[in-house]
This record gives structure tokens, sequence and C-alpha cells, in this order.
């Protein structure tokens, strides 16, 4: 059954601005899944599917997988009854303006609730983004900021954590250009419909919660919040 206010959001901002762990937070907060491309892509690498194998190409050297393919698996997951009935938080899509153009036919005609647009300096993501270092079983994020209890350990599943495969000092960079390039147009698509909202993404995890949370609540989120 479709609840009547699914609250739909997707979170824009540079490689290392800290969507995913804004988006988890979302998707608590919300009750909403939390639909992370790069993660499915990560999944299907780790799974070692045709599709995945194809994907760890472009994924290694910091392109992008192309707009059709990664369509084609957002709109299946945006089918599913969780994201109709609930809403999501989409983390890592639209990264193009053919992307969101496809996002706002999938969402016909109701379309995103609001995007929000986390706003971190170069020079802070480019120091996140080579320390980081993720799980490789259960993909939590780790960096100088957030290390791991035990070097080397996972704090949830006790998986091995690694360095991931495109936060090589090159491909940061491919992936940080190919951001302005592609995914910086999307500002002016999403203010233009009145989606827009920039977050400073700097400070304490909680703060920038707090911020985001303000600003959905100023859209009017409350009446949507759906807590089941
Ligand atoms: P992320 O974890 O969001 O940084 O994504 C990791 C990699 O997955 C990206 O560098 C791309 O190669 C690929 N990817 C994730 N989302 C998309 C997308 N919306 N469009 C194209 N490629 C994507």
């Amino acid at each position: 059954m479709e609840l009547p206010h699914p609250i739909r959001l997707a979170m824009l901002g540079r490689q290392g601005a800290g969507k995913g762990t804004q988006c988890v937070r979302l998707s608590h907060y919300f009750a909403i899944p939390h639909i992370s491309t790069g993660d499915m892509l990560r999944a299907a690498v780790r799974a070692n599917s045709p599709f995945g194998q194809k994907a760890s190409e472009f994924m290694e050297r910091g392109e992008l997988v192309s707009d059709d393919v990664i369509t084609g698996v957002v709109s299946e997951r945006l089918a599913e009854s969780d994201a109709r009935a609930r809403g999501f938080v989409l983390d890592g899509y639209p990264r193009t303006v053919v992307q969101a153009a496809a996002l706002q036919e999938i969402l016909a005609p109701a379309g995103l609730f609001a995007v929000v647009d986390l706003d971190v300096p170069l020079d802070i993501v480019k120091a996140r983004l080579s320390s980081r270092r993720v799980c490789s079983v259960c993909g939590a994020n780790y960096s100088s900021e957030v290390p791991t209890q035990m070097e080397g350990i996972c704090d949830v599943c006790g998986g091995e954590v690694v360095q991931r495969p495109d936060d090589t000092e090159e491909a940061i960079s491919r992936r940080l250009a190919l951001y302005e390039e592609m995914t910086r147009p999307l500002e002016d698509y999403y203010r233009e419909l009145g989606l827009l909202e920039v977050i400073d993404g700097t400070g304490a995890l909680d703060a920038v919660t707090d911020r985001i949370l303000l600003a959905l609540r100023s859209r009017g989120m409350e009446g949507r919040v759906f807590r089941g």
C-alpha cells in the first residue's frame, strides 16, 4: 500500500563530503531506505556478477558507470515496496543531468521532496578521502576522524578494513574533477525546481544532521514523517 506522504530525498555533495554518513542518519530518522548506488555497485563487484565485473573497471578508474545502466538499477530499487511506501534517501544518484531527468520521469508525478547539497571545501574532502578506509565485508566507513577501535578490523562486523580501490590519489582527482563537470550542474537543475537545500557539511556530524533536519523542517517535513 502506498502511504500518503512518502519522503523522497536525494543527497548531493563531493566525494568525501559525508553523504553516506548523513544518509544513514536520515534513513534511521525517517525509517526510510538508504539507497546508495556506490554500495549497490560495490556489492555487485563483491558478488563478481558479470555486471559487477564490468562496473569495477569504471569504478577503479574513478569513471562513471553509464547513465542507462545505473538508472536501470535505481529504477528497479525504487519500485520495491519499502521505497514506494515510505520514500527513500538517494546517495550517489543522480550524478548527471541525464540521470536527474530520468529520476524525474521515474518519480512522476510526485517527484522529490528535497535535495540536500552537502557543501564541504575541497581541501577537507581531499584529506578525508586519502585517510578513508572501508570495511570489505559490510561497507562501514572509517577515517582518521572516525578510526576503528582495533587497527584494521571493522567495529560493526569484524571484517577487514581496507582502502577503497578508487581512493588512490589518481582516482580521487578524477572523481573530484568529474563531480565538477557532471554533477555540479545539478545544483542549478534542482534550484530551478525549488528543491535545493545547500547545507554546510563541515564540523561535528551531529551539527550537520541538525542543519539538514532544520532545513527539511522548514519545508514542512514533519507532516510527512512516517514512523512505522
Ligand atoms: P560512490 O561510492 O558514490 O563514490 O560511487 C563509487 C563509484 O561507483 C563511482 O566513482 C562511479 O564509478 C560509480 N557510481 C556510483 N553512482 C553512480 C552514478 N549515479 N552514476 C554513474 N556511476 C556511479
